[in-house]
């Protein structure tokens, strides 16, 4: 499998550099650029904190971008039989669950259930996409995926939320600084 070439595959649909410059991706990635330099956050950080907490679509497609190259260092390195179709489908998964999680079914969200800590998602609210979802997005079958690309996809929502918690740790700081600053 040429990993390598993943990012050019994956071109035709959303890197902005691939457009020429005139798409108002590009302009948009400029646009994140400047505003990361400012918080002092990367550009990759910068579109997570866009994507997550302010719903814009154009960083959406920037950590999707992200995430997808970094899941071609980590079947490079880690040498995974995996295709690069599913490598992508697996990218595309991990951007999802980190970036808009569902809510969990058993307490629709709230994490508590009768007054109770829900025990099925530990009273964060946080639900998964079923696995039998993505292993038919994958298109193996569920022990498979169990097997073989669950912790795949672990790698790569543990890419994500590195990008998560330094943003948070940031922002953490900065908020102290402030605190410290008025009084
Ligand atoms: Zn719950």
């Amino acid at each position: 499998m040429n990993v390598e070439g993943l990012g050019s595959l994956t071109a035709g649909t959303i890197n902005p550099a691939a457009t020429g410059g005139h798409s108002s991706a590009r302009d948009k990635l400029i646009g994140v650029e400047s505003a990361g330099d400012l918080a002092g956050f990367t550009l990759v950080e910068t579109a997570y904190a866009l994507a997550k907490y302010m719903g814009d679509e154009a960083s959406v497609s920037v950590v999707l971008i992200a995430t997808r190259k970094q899941a071609g260092d980590l079947a490079a390195k880690g040498r995974w039989k995996v295709r690069p179709s599913q490598l992508l489908i697996l990218a595309d998964i991990a951007t999802h669950e980190a970036l808009s999680p569902c809510r969990c079914k058993k307490c629709a969200g709230t994490g508590s259930k009768q007054n109770k800590v829900c025990l099925s998602c530990g009273g964060s609210g946080l639900g998964h996409e079923s696995t039998v979802a993505m292993a038919r997005a994958v298109g193996v079958d569920n022990s498979v995926f169990h097997r073989c690309y669950k912790e795949k996809l672990a790698n790569m929502l543990g890419y994500l939320y590195d990008i998560e918690s330094s943003i948070r740790l940031k922002l953490a700081l900065r908020n102290n600084n402030w605190t410290t600053a008025q009084s």
